[in-house]
């Protein structure tokens, strides 16, 4: 089994928004408050988080996680990227590795210099950058990822299956002509999808579900939402259909 925690889904300003008073930034429902996207992957001793946004300390000490073999990064926007300092608790025995495509590393390394250097000052992280390849799978302990590149916008950037699952965050297009065989067999998706407006870089709840189907998967879970769709109202207009995840939620799936 792998077991998957959401450490954030919300999008990049976070829900609630600074100085919003609309209904869903001033939910009592907790489901409502979406720290930035990111998730914890572990199956036996191997633990892998994917992007670190602004949240990343306080997601870690809500989560407990007290160890990581490898961090994951989708792309280098800093909502999925700002929490890399706090990676330094983990790098102290170690150089953690960082895996991600060359842009994403090479911007990884102009935000945070420091980070790579071979002289090193004491409470800073020591991180080692691996490359990876479209679509070449590469293992972090026990758990075989594949880089599955999605466009953003106007940025090629990346998605990872690992086993029955895949996290495909900030897309609004899934090549998947291109993607079809290392999509193929996928049965959880967790996907971004902003709201019900159109987005030039994001996913729609209904293309997202769109997407889902393309591929054809048993189970959606949509992340990174805005602040105009309440986890209620998504949960009760998908039914059957794909859940809104929250920040929190746990799912098991199978490692294949
Ligand atoms: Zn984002
Ligand atoms: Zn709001
Ligand atoms: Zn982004």
């Amino acid at each position: 089994m792998t077991r998957i925690e959401f450490l954030g889904t919300g999008t990049s300003h976070g829900i609630p928004v600074i100085g919003c008073h609309c209904p869903v930034c001033r939910s009592a429902d907790p489901r409502d408050k979406r720290w930035r996207s990111s998730i914890y992957v572990t199956r036996g001793s191997t633990h892998v988080v994917i992007d670190t946004g602004y949240e990343f300390r306080l997601q870690a000490l809500r989560a407990g996680i007290e160890s990581l073999d490898g961090v994951l990064y989708t792309h280098a926007h800093s909502d999925h990227l700002m929490g890399l300092d706090d990676l330094r608790v983990f790098t102290d025995k170690r150089k953690l590795p960082i895996y991600s495509s060359s842009a994403t590393l090479s911007a990884i390394e102009r935000v945070f210099p420091y980070a790579f250097k071979d002289w090193q000052y004491k409470g800073v992280p020591s991180l080692q950058p691996v490359e990876v390849v479209e679509r070449m799978p590469f293992s972090v302990g026990e758990i075989g990822f594949v880089p599955i590149p999605v466009i953003h916008g106007a940025m090629r950037i990346l998605g990872y299956r690992f086993g029955s699952a895949a996290y495909i965050t900030d897309a609004s297009d899934i090549l998947m002509e291109e993607n079809q065989e290392a999509l193929s067999g996928v049965r959880t998706l967790m996907i971004g999808a902003l709201r019900d407006r159109e987005h030039w870089s994001h996913f729609t709840f209904s293309q997202a579900v769109e997407a889902a189907k393309a591929i054809g998967v048993e189970a959606v879970y949509f992340t990174h939402m805005n602040h105009e769709t309440s986890h209620a109202d998504i949960e009760r207009r998908f039914r059957g259909i794909a859940a809104p995840a929250y920040d929190t939620l746990v799912l098991e799936v199978d490692d294949e």
